[in-house]
């Protein structure tokens, strides 16, 4: 599964969100929340296509494709040399796969800051610095270790020198996100074998007032942080969310309603956090289970029939697709066959985003 870390100064909201996000999950139907840990939650991904695809199908049951989020606390000015629970911190963002750092827009004197005043591009900077001086760290380690076998003329050591030295470093000590450098695929390939904590891709959680989605400047701080970087940002009110998940199915739509909204926010927080993998999702659609499943964008037919068994990809012949469209437009598989769309593709297809699939497969 994939890993999204929840990070922020203390204080900003981290665990109320949280709290809202491990909270909807047990309130998805059919889905049996569980902790992993105290810090860590699975939530289901909210995809009204799936409640289409099931209102025709009408099965058993569904089953929503899952994200995990990790609430890592403890991080303090100094992380990187250690101090509080610094290390810790950076070891848990190492296991992530994405990164949503919260980040303070709202006044409210009865929370304290940190710093004792609303300052967004302050916070950011401490924990990007934090995370950027860690990576210096991994990366003069390594630049010691290639430049000894780069003068043996080893290629990948040299090129990984050049990297270092022309990019990485200087990049680093300006306290900049390697995300942010612009680099070709032979340096990303490199990149990669680095684990660096500030390549994962981010999105900024702005957390903002009731009233402070428009018209806030502490806002525009962050939302320009952001575009410098490529990062996205996603606006929300974390103390409403905690309320809004508190109330039941028939309160929280009326609730929303006066709101002017149509979902609760977290779900775009949860849909922001999926896009910045840049993962997808497909269906499988039987009288037993309707369930969607989660595919790297790109992935191939038999790499998606992995994602249910390994067997599926190891055994794989073909899949019977319909698009999801074709699906809801022809009410089924019966009526999209009628209709000549559905297809028998092979190894090569590459999976659409809602495709509806069946596998056939040897064991
Ligand atoms: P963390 O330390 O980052 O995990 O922060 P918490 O989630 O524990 O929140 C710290 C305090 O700020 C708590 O008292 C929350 O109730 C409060 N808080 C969180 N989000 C909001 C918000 O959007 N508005 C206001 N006014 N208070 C908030």
């Amino acid at each position: 599964g994939f890993k999204c870390g929840i990070v922020g100064l203390p204080n900003v909201g981290k665990s109320t969100l949280f709290n809202a996000l491990t909270r909807a999950g047990i309130d998805a139907e059919n889905f049996p929340f569980c902790t992993i840990e105290p810090n860590a939650g699975i939530v289901p991904i909210p995809d009204p296509r799936q409640d289409r695809i099931a209102a025709i199908v009408k099965p058993q049951k569904t089953v929503a494709t899952t994200m995990e989020f990790v609430d890592i606390a403890g991080l303090v000015a100094g992380a990187s040399k250690g101090e509080g629970l610094g290390n810790q911190f950076l070891a848990n963002i190492r296991e992530t796969d994405a990164i949503a750092h919260v980040v303070r827009c709202f006044e409210d004197e009865n929370v304290i800051h940190v710093a004792n005043k609303i300052d967004p591009a302050s916070d950011i900077e401490i924990i990007n610095t934090e995370l950027a001086l860690a990576d210096l760290e991994s990366c003069e380690k390594q630049l010691q270790k290639v430049v000894r076998i780069a003068k043996s003329g080893d290629k990948e050591a040299v090129a990984m020198k050049a990297l270092l030295e022309n990019k990485l470093l200087p990049q680093l000590n300006e306290a900049k996100p390697v995300r942010a450098l612009a680099l070709d695929d032979n340096e990303q390939a490199l990149v990669k074998t680095l684990f660096l904590l500030t390549v994962k891709p981010t999105m900024y959680i702005a957390n903002v007032d009731e009233d402070g989605f428009e018209d806030n400047p502490h806002l525009d701080v962050v939302r320009g942080i952001a575009a410098e970087e490529s990062a996205s940002v996603v606006v929300i009110c974390n103390k409403l969310e905690s309320e809004i998940i508190e109330l039941d199915d028939d309160e929280r739509a009326e609730f929303l309603a006066d709101l002017g909204m149509e979902e609760p926010g977290l779900n775009r927080v949860i849909r922001a956090g999926y896009d910045l993998l840049n993962l997808h999702t497909y269906f499988t659609a039987g009288v037993k289970e309707v369930r969607a499943w989660t595919v790297k964008v790109g992935s191939t037919a038999p790499q998606a029939a992995g994602v249910i068994h390994t067997d599926f990809e190891k055994g794989f012949i073909r899949a019977e697709v319909i698009a999801y469209d074709d699906f809801i437009e022809y009410g089924g598989e019966q009526g999209a066959k009628d209709a000549g769309r559905w297809r028998l593709e092979g190894k090569d297809y590459v999976v659409q985003d809602g495709d509806v699939i069946h596998f056939r497969f040897n064991v």
